[in-house]
């Protein structure tokens, strides 16, 4: 936690609450941008579409990559160049890619022909880049199943692109968020590189490779650093691109700014539910609907602390009254013994896919506040 946050935490806001140090924001864009110099930084907004984090990083010339026509619509309004957005989503409305190409969007993803049908109906002239599904090995938040498609189909649609009025721009992946090893991008840049040839043979020479996001951060246990995935990229890039590389473009989220947030919780009941299972149930004010939707599958296992002493086992829960809401029940975690009902609990690391996740009213409970400091 930084002192920024701590002496923030010191007013004893009202829990839930996320602290999210935007200090800690321009150093993870600066750490970004010396991992791979080459490439162009597209913030992921959706990992924590805050104003104060978008306006920070327009004017430090980060580029965005935006889900959908609100999210264009809040980092034009934090001060971004419409050319300097990414409309990455493949699912669009066509009514959301017309009000982007009539703010000036350029550029615009997809992974089907229906949806490059949609594109050159709503935004004429646009640049267009197909994401392919690559191999999310090492993931431990996929993304692969839902996006992307072959690289034979991506051939075939970049192809007609020019006749349908549309510039075939590039090609993107996604490696799955919280991804723990390089190796998924040597694999995946070598699999485009073969299509940028394969389509240059063709007539239709592709300008830009977006790498998508993916870069780990540090929750329980360590990650490689961002210098060495910039490195094995940049190293695949040159076996595969020699001196032609194409504009480079990366995607980050989590890495952007997970680890600038801290959650705090209250403690709402520590008991001892059941008589043959020794673990306590610490039932907190957050849970899988007050935004931390990221612990489904106990996928995300977030560093967890409540104070130092003693410590027990313990199962993670939620406020509400759905049955589904159990944060972590299989991954051991250990909270102090002396922990008791109304005790503050901190969830470390949780500026990225936590407050836009938090149901509205669900139970009645708000959404949980955010502070920017
Ligand atoms: C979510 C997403 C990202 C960000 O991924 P991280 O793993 O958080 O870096 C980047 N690009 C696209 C298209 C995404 O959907």
């Amino acid at each position: 936690m930084t002192p920024k946050i701590a002496s923030f935490l010191d007013t004893q806001p009202e829990t839930p609450c996320l602290v999210l140090d935007l200090d800690r924001v321009a150093e993870n864009y600066a750490a970004l941008r010396r991992a791979l110099p080459a490439a162009k930084i597209y913030y992921a907004v959706k990992a924590n579409p805050a104003a104060p984090i978008l306006r920070l990083l327009a004017e430090q010339g980060a580029c965005f990559d935006a889900a959908s026509l609100p999210e264009i619509e809040q980092c034009l309004a934090a001060g971004a160049a419409a050319d300097s957005i990414s409309f990455g989503n493949t699912v669009k409305k066509a009514s959301a890619i017309a009000a982007a190409h009539a703010h000036g969007v350029p550029l615009y993803a997809f992974d089907s022909a229906e949806e490059l049908d949609k594109i050159a109906a709503h935004a004429p002239g646009a640049k267009v880049y197909c994401r392919i599904a690559v191999n999310n090995a090492g993931a431990e938040w996929p993304l692969s199943k839902k996006f992307g498609t072959t690289c034979a189909r991506a051939k075939a649609l970049l192809l007609a692109a020019p006749a349908m009025g549309l510039v075939p721009h590039g090609l993107s992946f996604h490696v799955g968020s919280q991804q723990t090893g390089a190796e998924a991008y040597k694999l995946a840049i070598a699999e485009v590189a073969m299509l940028f040839t394969d389509l240059k043979n063709h007539g239709v020479e592709l300008k830009m490779l977006n790498l998508g996001g993916g870069f780990p951060i540090r929750y329980q246990e360590d990650v490689p650093e961002a210098d060495q995935f910039g490195s094995a990229i940049m190293t695949a890039m040159t076996q595969h691109f020699g001196n032609d590389l194409p504009d480079m473009l990366l995607e980050p989220g989590r890495a952007m700014v997970g680890n600038a947030g801290v959650v705090a919780a209250e403690a709402v009941l520590v008991c001892q539910r059941m008589p043959e299972d020794e673990r306590r149930w610490v039932y907190l004010d957050i849970g899988r609907y007050g935004g931390l939707a990221e612990t489904e599958g106990e996928a995300i296992r977030y560093r967890i602390s409540a104070g130092t002493g003693p410590m027990g086992p313990v199962v993670l829960a939620g406020p509400s009254c759905d049955g589904v809401d159990v944060i972590y029940e299989k991954t051991p975690y250990h909270l102090p013994l002396d922990l008791k009902t109304g005790d503050r609990v901190l969830i470390h690391d949780t500026g990225a896919y936590v407050t836009t996740y938090a149901s509205q009213n669900f139970n009645g409970f708000a959404p949980l506040q955010e502070y920017y400091v």
